[in-house]
């Protein structure tokens, strides 16, 4: 689905990403690994479209995306999840699942003197996807709870549950397991699995947790010094020698 040729991106004279070359296949969850600093994010950040690279390309599904800014790329269905921004913690979880998706007629200055009813409708429909969505995650009955207020697991919950309000086919995580119990954790590694197998969705994931990657990872790209080094199964690049030099150096 997501084809990387030869991408760089420099800040100054330090490359970040130096040449990384990568393939994510349709319908796989794929694990990002690598120690600090091997440009993992960075990586994310030039593909998602929040930076643009310094030379390299991306395609996805065979056309070249390279430098599409975010909410291009969010209406082919790739997504990157943020955390809840911090100016919608006040706001309820569905609240927050029903900002998500753009375009709607409520937002047309026509539509309020022409369209109440249709926006009503479409205001109902939306609220029960966000049910629809909170009782996929489990979480329905945090539905009128201020976003703010949930646990960090739960919040990365919810961002899972913000790409299910649009038709994201992949998805890009980052870190969902920093600062998360272990629990909750395994409840992430669940839903991830579900997105996939019911849903459909393709998903990269960067982690540094092992277990959690050998769970729900298949394959795990190694990544460093902006580049890949090594791909295969949790176990295969676990015996990987250049792999364990890498991760040994830092
Ligand atoms: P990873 O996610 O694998 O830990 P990052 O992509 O965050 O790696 O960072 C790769 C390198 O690029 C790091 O050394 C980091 O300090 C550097 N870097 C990242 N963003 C910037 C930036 N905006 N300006 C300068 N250096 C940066």
């Amino acid at each position: 689905m997501i084809r990387v040729e030869n991408l760089h991106r420099h800040f100054g004279g330090f490359r970040a990403v130096d040449g990384a070359s990568l393939e994510i296949e349709t319908g796989s969850i794929t694990g990002l690994v690598g120690p600090n600093g091997a440009g993992k994010t960075t990586l994310f950040n030039v593909i998602a479209g929040a930076l643009p690279p310094t030379s390299g390309r991306v395609f996805m599904d065979g056309e070249d995306i390279t430098g599409l800014p975010p909410h291009e790329l969010f209406h082919k269905g790739l997504l990157r999840t943020f955390q809840i921004a911090h100016e919608f913690g006040s706001m309820s979880c569905r609240e927050n699942l029903m900002m998500v998706p753009g375009g709607q007629s409520g937002e047309v200055l026509w539509n309020t003197w022409f369209g109440r009813k249709r926006i009503a409708d479409e205001e109902r429909a939306l609220r029960a996807k966000a049910d629809e969505v909170l009782e996929f995650l489990t979480i329905e009955h945090l539905a009128d709870h201020p976003a703010g207020a949930i646990s960090g697991g739960q919040k990365k919950l919810l961002e899972l549950g913000r790409t299910m309000m649009v038709d994201a086919k992949i998805v890009f995580l980052d870190e969902v397991g920093a600062g998360v119990n272990r629990t909750l954790l395994m409840t992430i590694a669940d839903t991830i699995i579900r997105l996939n197998k019911e849903r459909g969705y393709t998903f990269c994931v960067i982690e540094h947790d092992m277990d959690f990657i050998g769970k729900i990872c298949d394959p795990v790209i190694v990544m460093a010094e902006g580049k890949k080094l090594a791909e295969g199964t949790l176990d295969q690049i676990k015996a990987n020698e250049a792999v364990i030099e890498a991760y040994l150096g830092t």
